[in-house]
């Protein structure tokens, strides 16, 4: 079977191997769809910490059975699934309070393990869910919503709730999207004109501001006066981290979703005249990829211009390296295997 494997950074290889052999409680399965995120390129471009080579990438998957044995769920050979890829140890203390998404000792498939950039791959059962309804295109972006939908919960975004999301890659337009769906009133910030343009003219969300001197007046604008009772940061970006509570009013919680692997600064007075609520949020968890699913289901989800990129899997060496450039207006690209 054919698997491409990011030997170093900057060198990915279409390569062989021989099929795996399914163990007791695994599902071996035909790897469909792989969407790609800013976690796979960074690990190409050789930024991403703790980061070891060589690695197989890929952790939005869609995938059909092939050989399962009888299991709870019941799942059967021909179904498609998507891949819960946290593997977690259920054993900590976080695991069994159902926080499997920060487990002590956590293995992301295609970070730490690894990942879907192969033909075949034998899953654990309890990572797989059936997700029939749903197209092989949509089941790879359950993964990428689901990071949105738990920060989401994790805020209590309702819909009396004014939101700012910082940044508006793949995650933030995510977080945009099912924030606006559930009735909160939204507000989207990003340095890049064109991903702004792009989150209004595709996403249908109407406040979409550079960020510059004038920001925090037209979120005062947006939100009767006020400011947003919660603001996300999907930048990973140092001085958006450092800043994005600014746009938070007093009592608000802000919440870091991007990633940056470095210390931030922030000016204690300032948060603490706020009361703020400072929250981290990482991966998902099952619930999150449920409720992603039937939101694909509904038909609200602007798939068809969420997905802006899809290639053949012999194509990704050439791809990975123009993915990159900013000017490719990259929001989310799935392989086909
Ligand atoms: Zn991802
Ligand atoms: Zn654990």
């Amino acid at each position: 079977m054919k698997f491409i494997v990011c030997e170093k950074p900057g060198v990915l290889e279409l390569k062989d191997k021989a099929a795996p052999l399914k163990s007791d409680g695994e599902a071996l399965l035909r790897i469909e769809r792989v969407g790609i995120c800013g976690t796979d390129l960074h690990a190409y471009q050789g930024n991403q910490a703790f980061f070891t080579y060589p690695r197989i990438l890929g952790h939005e998957l869609a995938g059909t059975v092939l050989e399962i044995e009888e299991n709870d769920q019941g799942l059967k050979v021909g179904d498609q699934v998507a891949i819960l890829p946290y593997l977690a140890c259920n054993q900590c203390p976080s695991c069994v309070e159902g926080k499997t998404n920060c487990c002590e000792h956590l293995q992301v498939l295609g970070v730490h393990v690894d990942g879907g950039m192969q033909q075949l791959i034998n899953i654990p059962i309890p990572y797989l869910i059936s997700a029939n309804k749903l197209s092989l295109e949509e089941i790879a972006l359950i993964e990428p919503l689901s990071i949105g939908r738990h920060a989401l919960v994790r805020a209590g975004v309702e819909e009396s709730a004014c939101v700012v999301v910082i940044g508006c890659g793949p995650i933030g337009l995510g977080i945009l999207k099912q924030a606006q769906l559930m009735g909160a009133n939204v507000v989207a910030l990003d340095v890049n004109e064109a991903r702004l343009a792009f989150a209004g003219e595709q996403f249908g969300i109407e406040n979409t501001f550079l960020v510059d001197n004038k920001t925090l007046e037209r979120c005062r604008t947006c939100f009767n006066g006020s400011l947003a009772t919660v603001v996300f940061d999907a930048s990973g970006n140092k001085s958006a981290m450092e800043t994005g509570h600014h746009y938070m009013r007093h009592g608000g919680t802000y919440v870091l979703v991007g990633l940056y692997k470095h210390g931030l600064n922030f000016m204690h007075p300032e948060l603490h005249a706020k009361e703020t609520t400072l929250l981290c949020s990482r991966n998902a968890i099952r619930e999150d990829f449920i409720a992603v699913m039937e939101l694909l289901s509904s038909g609200l989800f602007p798939v068809s211009k969420y997905i802006t990129h899809q290639i053949e899997m012999k194509e990704i060496m050439t791809s990975f390296d123009l993915w990159i450039k900013p000017k490719t207006h990259l929001i989310k690209a799935l392989v086909k295997f």
